[in-house]
């Protein structure tokens, strides 16, 4: 935490994951175990369903819904309380696109250019993807900032677009002469704070990525689980005597910091247990140990969603506390830019 953030702003967590299809082991270790960890850990923590971030690219309507409400699953099952938590969904709290628009007026269009994933997501035929694609991380700047968010666990993908929201606080403050919005720090930390494609090393493992094989989904089974870690791709060199000895070899560097996140062991103390051995006795000792941690997850996952209606009850009641501490943040960010709002106040 900054010395601003310390002495002016209450520590508070929040962060978000798409609704596009199933959530992956990436996204597991790298932000929803670790939104468990900092809600155990007893500091205010505000969790959302980003699906206004999910139709900058196209979604099926009747998909986006049901995508929604498993996301809202899991995190349940992952072990994210709605009564120690808020959990909810972006649309339902409209300050997000209000303080999202005010944003587009502050973020500078060089800024947005550099971003990586707007690169990688836009493709080569960027005049065909949505200006909210474009717009996408000064959206992320505003769901952080509506809260007053001191800190954002997140993957180590996102770190480029938490930095900017920390430009965009840093130019609102300075434009309008303020000390209004604080300066977040990304969280980004753990063994599997890049879980790469079990195909391709140099990618990041996605939900959205089209080949469902370089991905574990939390709704895999145990075969299918088993499967996709034999098939994934390898060196065929046994596992070496330290770490050292992995870092020209990605996609076994994967699998290590793959089994040390799922463990809560160190890469070190997997290679440790490991070295010398080759991937036919370690992929299967990976498969089993992720269904022990996962299939769990799915069995509750599956439970929940056999209620659709209380999963949209604990939606609705998360967006009713996030818009109580929203709201008077938005009115307050409408006075200093001086936008009249006397229809809420
Ligand atoms: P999409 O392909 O739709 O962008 P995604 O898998 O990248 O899906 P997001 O909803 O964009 O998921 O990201 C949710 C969270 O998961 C973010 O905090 C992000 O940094 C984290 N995350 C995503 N992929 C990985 C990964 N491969 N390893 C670790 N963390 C990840
Ligand atoms: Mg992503």
């Amino acid at each position: 935490m900054t010395d601003a953030a310390k002495s002016k702003f209450t520590p508070r967590v929040f962060s978000g994951i798409q609704p596009t299809n199933h959530l992956q082991l990436g996204n597991y270790l790298g932000a929803v175990k670790r939104f468990v960890e900092m809600q155990n850990s007893g500091i205010e923590t505000i969790y959302c369903i980003v699906d206004l971030h999910a139709i900058t690219v196209w979604q099926d309507p009747a998909d986006l819904q049901n995508a929604t409400r498993e996301l809202a699953a899991s995190y349940i099952a992952s072990g994210l309380d709605p009564k120690r938590s808020i959990l909810f969904n972006q649309s339902q709290v409209p300050g997000h696109a209000e303080l999202g628009w005010i944003f587009n007026c502050v973020a500078r269009m060089g800024w947005m250019n550099r971003m990586t994933q707007w690169k990688d997501k836009a493709g080569k035929d960027a005049e065909k993807a949505s200006l909210g694609l474009f717009a996408y991380p000064s959206l992320m700047a505003a769901d952080i900032l509506l809260y007053h968010a001191t800190h954002v666990p997140v993957g180590e993908d996102q770190k480029q677009h938490v930095e900017l929201t920390r430009d965009i606080a840093i130019k609102f403050n300075h434009d309008f002469k303020v000390g209004f919005f604080p300066v977040t720090q990304p969280v980004i930390e753990g063994a599997a704070t890049r879980v790469m494609s079990l195909r391709d090393g140099s990618k990041k493992m996605s939900k959205s990525d089209p080949s469902d094989a370089s991905r574990i989904n939390l709704t895999d089974d145990a075969d299918t689980v088993a499967q996709k870690f034999r098939k994934a791709r390898t060196d065929s060199e046994p596992l070496p005597e330290t770490l050292e000895g992995l870092k020209d070899r990605p996609e076994a560097r994967n699998l290590v910091n793959i089994y040390a996140a799922l463990a809560e062991m160190t890469p070190e103390a997997v290679i440790g247990e490991y070295a010398g051995q080759g991937f036919g006795t370690f992929k299967p000792a990976l498969a089993d140990l992720a269904v022990s941690k996962l299939s769990p997850i799915a069995d509750e996952m599956k439970r929940l969603m056999a209620d659709p209606a209380e999963i949209d009850r604990i939606l609705g009641d998360g967006a009713e506390r996030a818009n109580a501490i929203a709201e008077p943040i938005l009115a307050k960010t409408y006075d200093i830019v001086g936008l009249i709002r006397s229809r809420r106040t």
